[in-house]
């Protein structure tokens, strides 16, 4: 999950989404609407038997937040709680988790806040089932294990390495989150090639100067850097709530003038990310 707002538990609980399944909390900044929703998703989580660890990745002070708010409310959890706050010359991936690296990295805000960049690992070539049949290997376990990279021994000793049956590997997928930022290199960077972002677009260009002002982005900034990143798939997100369905549609025109295709996400709006390959 990136970031929290308030009353996020609710919004798991329509999207029909398992908190059990919620093991990473990925924050972005320390300004309320980000961060009130978690005492209400740990309460949540804890009512679950046995729900099993959870991380909370963030900036510094996330952890004394989550502290405080579990004392002064006297409030215990039923799991173990770990907590990961960016440093300086801390190591660009924060966590590693099912089977990708999620990525940090500072964005430019009127505090400090983080973007991410999850990355899923490379992942192994395709099996080339004629070529298998043609070496020999006899259809079975032994399949599994070259698919995974290892190499076998057929029982007339010959060694097959798993290269001789793989395609070259594949690429990962690539989701970017960021959110609240003033155009910036770190925007930039974590949207670099990503199948799908989430990128704010408060503004429309009507306010860039409030954008500018309070270290936000228009919708039609973020359409352009995502455009100059090569992203596949453009989610704009943290709308300003004064903006009514009519306004929307203007914020949408701006976006996709640099962006073709830019959504405007909706609650409990879902996306697929399909395989590159
Ligand atoms: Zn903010
Ligand atoms: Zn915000």
């Amino acid at each position: 999950m990136f970031d929290a707002g308030e009353g996020i538990q609710l919004a798991l609980k329509k999207g029909g989404v398992g908190i059990r399944a919620l093991e990473v909390i990925a924050i972005s900044h320390m300004h309320a609407d980000h961060v009130l929703g978690l005492p209400g998703v740990l309460m949540f989580r804890a009512q679950c038997d046995d729900p099993g660890p959870l991380t909370i990745i963030g900036p510094r002070g996330i952890q004394k937040f989550i502290k405080h708010t579990l004392d002064d409310l006297r409030y215990r959890i039923n799991f173990e709680l770990n907590f990961i706050e960016w440093h300086k010359g801390c190591d660009p991936t924060a966590i590693e988790w099912n089977g990708c690296d999620v990525k940090w990295e500072p964005l430019v805000h009127s505090t400090f806040c983080l973007g991410y960049r999850v990355e899923e690992h490379t992942r192994p070539g395709k099996f080339n089932l004629e070529q298998a049949k043609q070496l020999g290997i006899p259809m079975g376990p032994l399949y599994g294990k070259l698919q995974s990279g290892q190499s076998v021994t057929l029982d007339d000793g010959t060694v097959i390495d798993s290269t001789q049956v793989l395609g070259p590997t594949r690429r990962g997928r690539v989701v970017t989150f960021a959110t609240d930022t003033a155009p910036c290199t770190g925007l930039k960077n974590l949207s670099q090639s990503a199948d799908l972002a989430f990128i704010e677009g408060m503004f429309t260009e009507l306010h860039s100067a409030e954008a500018a002002e309070k270290k936000h982005s228009t919708a039609a900034s973020s359409a352009q850097i995502a455009s100059e990143a090569g992203v596949c798939k453009l989610v704009l997100v943290h709308i300003s709530p004064r903006y009514t369905f009519e306004d929307e549609k203007i914020l949408k025109k701006e976006a996709r003038a640099h962006f073709r295709g830019a959504i405007i996400a909706r609650g409990l709006d879902t996306f697929d990310i399909p395989l590159p390959d």
